[in-house]
């Protein structure tokens, strides 16, 4: 079959499938031939590996992982792609799709049904109507998996993989380094797209951490990062005694205990300054 990536393949698939794109569903499939091989070669997708795929589309990116890892598990939403894939993933015999929304689907149970034994990653090129849900999902659940590697707007992926305590800083980032340590790995033209959306793109892979970096209650702690960010112009005191309900003199002893100046603003804090809120709660 020819390449998956170019774009009068993928015209030819689309016409003879009568396929219109849905905004909605975030549909931006991949017409840059360079970006899939390579995105699935750094997802860490190799023999002995099994891997997670959201959002496969006409499977462009499936094809590389199929190639590359022992079996691949790629759920799509859009009911309309699945003849669309039975006749693009026709070669390989490692690959299974499931129509379904990624975020009512349980993980837990597709990994211990699909991949017994195996090391697990994600590789995705993600809808960005739910970047953050499918990225918080995936970490919360506190999945067997090693890896998350996807393309999200660059502007997501800067925010992610921004140090902790650094002015590019988020609450997505401190809730991210929590479960891993973000990479951030390369940038994708809107041309790369077809059709193109507005900005430009990036991937960023995920390395799960074994454990939490910091001793703390998980609830507290995100409470916390909640509440910090908030109102990100406030200073820390300010912005923790609103978004938490709790009394101005009660947060200040709680900073003092904690050794958090209280004109601190959340984006300058460590993740070891907000366990340590958190832990004086
Ligand atoms: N992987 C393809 C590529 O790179 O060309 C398509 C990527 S496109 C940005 C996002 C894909 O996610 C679309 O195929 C869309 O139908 C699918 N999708 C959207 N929402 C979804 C959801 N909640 N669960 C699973 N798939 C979803």
């Amino acid at each position: 079959m020819k390449k998956l990536s170019d774009i009068g393949t993928i015209k030819d698939i689309l016409n003879r499938h009568g396929f219109t794109f849905s905004k909605a569903l975030g549909q931006n499939f991949l017409i840059n031939p360079s970006v899939c091989p390579r995105m699935a070669e750094l997802s860490g997708a190799t023999q002995g590996v099994g891997v997670i795929e959201i959002g496969p589309g006409i499977g462009v990116l499936t094809n590389e992982l199929c190639a590359l890892a022992d079996k691949v598990v790629a759920v799509e939403l859009d009911r309309r792609l699945l003849p669309v894939l039975e006749e693009t993933l026709a070669e390989y015999d490692n690959v299974k799709v499931i129509n379904a929304d990624v975020l009512e689907l349980d993980l837990q149970k597709l990994i211990k049904e699909e991949f017994a034994g195996m090391e697990v990653v994600v590789c995705a090129n993600l809808p960005y109507y739910i970047t953050s849900p499918v990225i918080m999902k995936l970490l919360e659940d506190k999945l067997p998996i090693s890896a998350v590697t996807v393309m999200v707007q660059k502007e997501a992926a800067r925010r992610i993989c921004a140090p902790v305590g650094s002015r590019e800083s988020g609450a997505v980032t401190v809730s991210v380094n929590y479960y891993a340590k973000p990479e951030l790995l390369f940038d994708v033209s809107a041309g790369s797209f077809m059709p193109a959306p507005k900005v430009d793109s990036a991937v960023m892979r995920l390395n799960i951490l074994d454990k939490p970096p910091v001793d703390t209650d998980e609830k507290k702690f995100f409470a916390v990062v909640k509440a910090a960010f908030s109102q990100r112009r406030k200073v820390i005191s300010n912005s923790l005694s609103s978004g938490l309900g709790i009394g101005k003199s009660e947060v200040l002893t709680i900073l003092e205990s904690a050794g958090v100046p209280a004109n601190a603003r959340a984006e300058t804090l460590s993740l070891q300054s907000f366990a340590d809120i958190a832990n004086n709660l």
